[in-house]
């Protein structure tokens, strides 16, 4: 099949999730190698009765020492990188309004490309590549988006931390095109300016545009409090839906002023609605509250606090801690849409953590929704880790 690959074995009974396809092969499982793969290249993964699990890319650097390009005999080639990539294009042609519009256009393992994400904001695509054998890749990757989108301008932002874990250096800068100043795209009818070589990420979260909508949909006439907001995709969309105003709370005063910025570029909304307070968020909501501050919708959307389940204990506190604050700052009636992207974090455990801080809070308080990430960002049925964000719609009694 593929002649001269290195072959890496398995020990006996750890062949198991390679054969539900989950693509990520810890090093723990493997019993020996054969051949000397280099960072990044092709491996024959084999159980240990010696038949072929998966095709993978080498990572020796990293616990998930490798991560599966195919379950099938495959060559993995530029052109095999290049069907994948045309197939993850393809199936988000029907949400996507390629001129104006954001979406994410590759979604890592869950499209059949670990460490590969792509999104389109208008004309420009940002890729980021987070594994070894993605940044081995990254030529065909880079062809094969030119490609598929034309996009007038391809922008790399490697520079995820886990590149570390991988053992590769950052990478950031414009590999096709020219990019456009500024980069501007469409989201629900709102223009949003992308800071696509400095911002976070790709330089936005495509993952809330629909709950952006859904939010939304409870803004009319209310007092909404947005904290964790970036640069104002939650605000805009409450604008956009007749909010009375909108506080917004972000740490960095890039992001602030960012937000601001994207503000004053919708001139059909009001912008004396708008507050925007560069603080911390735990400080802020006490604060908010020793002022007698009420709202009628809150949206809390802060950064990962548990990249791992190592790390859940302290961030399901973190957690608790802002939605407790935010459930008091909750006028009776109000809701509160509430998230958490953290790979640490279930589902069962966020509606958990939601339960403790509504009886600290001592409210009354029940779940009207449950929130997840666009269709642009799909959940491989094999890759169960692919569901990251996971949020909570909350209406106070
Ligand atoms: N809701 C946003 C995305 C939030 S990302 C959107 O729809 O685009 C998380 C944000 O939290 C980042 O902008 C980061 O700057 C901010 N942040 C992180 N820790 C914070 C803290 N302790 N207080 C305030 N903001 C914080």
């Amino acid at each position: 099949m593929s002649p001269g690959l290195p072959i890496v074995r398995l020990k006996p009974g750890r062949d198991r999730s390679l054969r539900q396809r989950h693509p990520w092969l810890f090093s723990g499982a493997i019993a020996a190698v054969e051949g000397s793969p280099a960072s990044g290249a092709t491996v024959e993964i084999r159980a240990a009765d010696g038949g072929l699990l998966a095709l993978a890319a080498w990572s020796p650097a990293s616990q998930i020492r490798a991560r599966a390009w195919s379950f099938a005999p495959a060559t993995i080639d530029a052109s095999f990188i290049a069907t994948r990539i045309r197939r993850a294009v393809d199936a988000r042609a029907a949400m996507l309004d390629a001129r104006h519009g954001g979406a994410r256009l590759v979604h890592g393992e869950s499209d059949g490309l670990p460490g590969v994400v792509a999104d389109r904001y208008a004309d420009v695509v940002v890729v980021q590549l987070s594994s070894a054998g993605a940044d081995a890749w990254r030529d065909a990757i880079v062809d094969a988006l030119a490609e598929a989108t034309r996009a007038s301008a391809i922008v790399e932002r490697s520079d995820a931390d886990v590149r570390a874990l991988e053992g590769l250096a950052s990478r950031v800068g414009v590999v096709r095109g020219t990019l456009p100043e500024p980069v501007v795209f469409r989201e629900n009818g709102i223009d949003y300016a992308v800071d696509v070589l400095g911002g976070q990420k790709t330089g936005f979260y495509l993952d809330q545009r629909d709950n952006r909508r859904i939010v939304g949909a409870h803004a009319a006439g209310r007092r909404v409090l947005n904290a964790f907001c970036y640069t104002g995709g939650f605000t805009l969309a409450c604008l956009a839906a007749g909010a009375e105003h909108v506080v917004s709370i972000d740490s960095s005063a890039q992001a602030i002023a960012q937000a601001a910025a994207n503000l004053a570029r919708n001139p059909a909304l009001d912008a004396s609605r708008a507050q925007w307070r560069e603080a911390d968020v735990f400080a802020e909501l006490r604060r908010l509250r020793d002022a007698g501050s009420s709202f009628d919708l809150i949206v809390l959307d802060p950064p990962k606090f548990a990249p791992t389940s190592q790390h859940a204990a302290r961030a399901a506190r973190a957690y608790k801690d802002i939605n407790l604050w935010g459930l008091k700052l909750l006028a009776p009636g109000g809701h509160l849409a509430t998230f958490s992207c953290s790979g640490g974090i279930d589902a069962t455990l966020f509606q958990k953590i939601l339960a403790g801080a509504a009886q600290d809070a001592r409210v009354d308080a029940s779940i009207v929704g449950r929130l997840t990430a666009s269709a642009d960002h799909p959940v491989a049925l094999a890759f169960p880790e692919g569901d990251y964000l996971k949020g909570l719609l909350i209406r106070r009694s």
